[in-house]
């Protein structure tokens, strides 16, 4: 069984004080705690949570954040740190005890070429360190409307599976491009096509096993009123939220663990 995934992306925003109260938003929420499952009066399992800040406030999210919820860089240094101006090595994140780190956001891929030999290199980076990963692809809207969809996210998990022996510490984030900060939701028929052809794509290239128990979250133009419909179909294991999780509605895409 997969547990609900849901991961939020605050980007490159924030000052200090607008973090702390996203995190005191986070922490006086009433979500049923990882104890509750199957004893509480609460018919869903409840969700992995993770939050992504800027590296600059990784530590005080961490130092002020519920015991329950986890942090994850939104970036690290493709191998070892050293003479790597502005970079932020996975030695770093692991000493400091940030568990997680997302690779291959569109982003970075988009705006600071990061190509996919790259990306898989940071991801079997990271995780020869012990750190989660969660680990990115999408189309672009041309890409989607030449018919080339699963072509493009085909070869870019094809460049992340070739780096992972422990699929444990993976999850899959599917974030089509054109939906990303535009309120241009996939629908939950176009979210469940692309992760069911995912997890087909996993089933054939390392296994059924892996396929079967691997996350494989939904990002773009998710919040409170979409995320039901969303995390209703099969193969939505959860969610990366960007805009939404920095508002009290967070909450409610956290509570749509089905
Ligand atoms: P939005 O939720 O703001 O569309 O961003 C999604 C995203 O990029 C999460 O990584």
């Amino acid at each position: 069984v997969r547990k609900f995934f849901v991961g939020g992306n605050w980007k490159c925003n924030g000052t200090a004080e607008e973090v702390k109260k996203i995190v005191t938003v986070l922490n006086e929420a009433e979500v049923p705690s990882e104890d509750d499952v199957g004893n509480g009066p609460f018919f869903f399992s409840f969700a992995e949570v993770v939050v992504s800040p800027p590296f600059v406030f990784l530590p005080v999210v961490k130092g002020l954040l519920r015991p329950d919820f986890h942090v994850a860089a939104q970036n690290c240094w493709v191998r070892r740190g050293g003479a790597f101006t502005g970079e932020i090595s996975a030695e770093m994140l692991v000493n400091l005890g940030i568990p997680w780190v997302i690779l291959g956001h569109s982003e970075r891929r988009s705006l600071l070429n990061e190509s996919n030999e790259f990306v898989g290199d940071k991801v079997a980076y990271a995780l020869s360190l012990g750190l989660k990963v969660i680990a990115c692809v999408g189309e672009t809207l041309q890409q989607r409307e030449s018919g080339s969809t699963m072509a493009v996210v085909a070869a870019q998990t094809k460049a992340i599976a070739a780096n992972v022996s422990y699929w444990d510490n993976v999850v899959l984030a599917y974030e089509p491009v054109w939906a990303i900060g535009t309120g241009k939701v996939a629908t939950p028929a176009q979210a469940q096509e692309v992760h069911l052809e995912l997890r087909k794509w996993l089933h054939d290239n390392v296994g059924a096993e892996v396929a079967a128990s691997t996350r494989i979250i939904y990002g773009g133009s998710v919040n409170g009123a979409n995320c039901k419909e969303l995390a209703g179909q099969p193969d939505v294991d959860g969610f990366l939220v960007g805009g939404a999780s920095l508002k009290p509605e967070f909450i409610d895409i956290i509570k749509s663990a089905t």
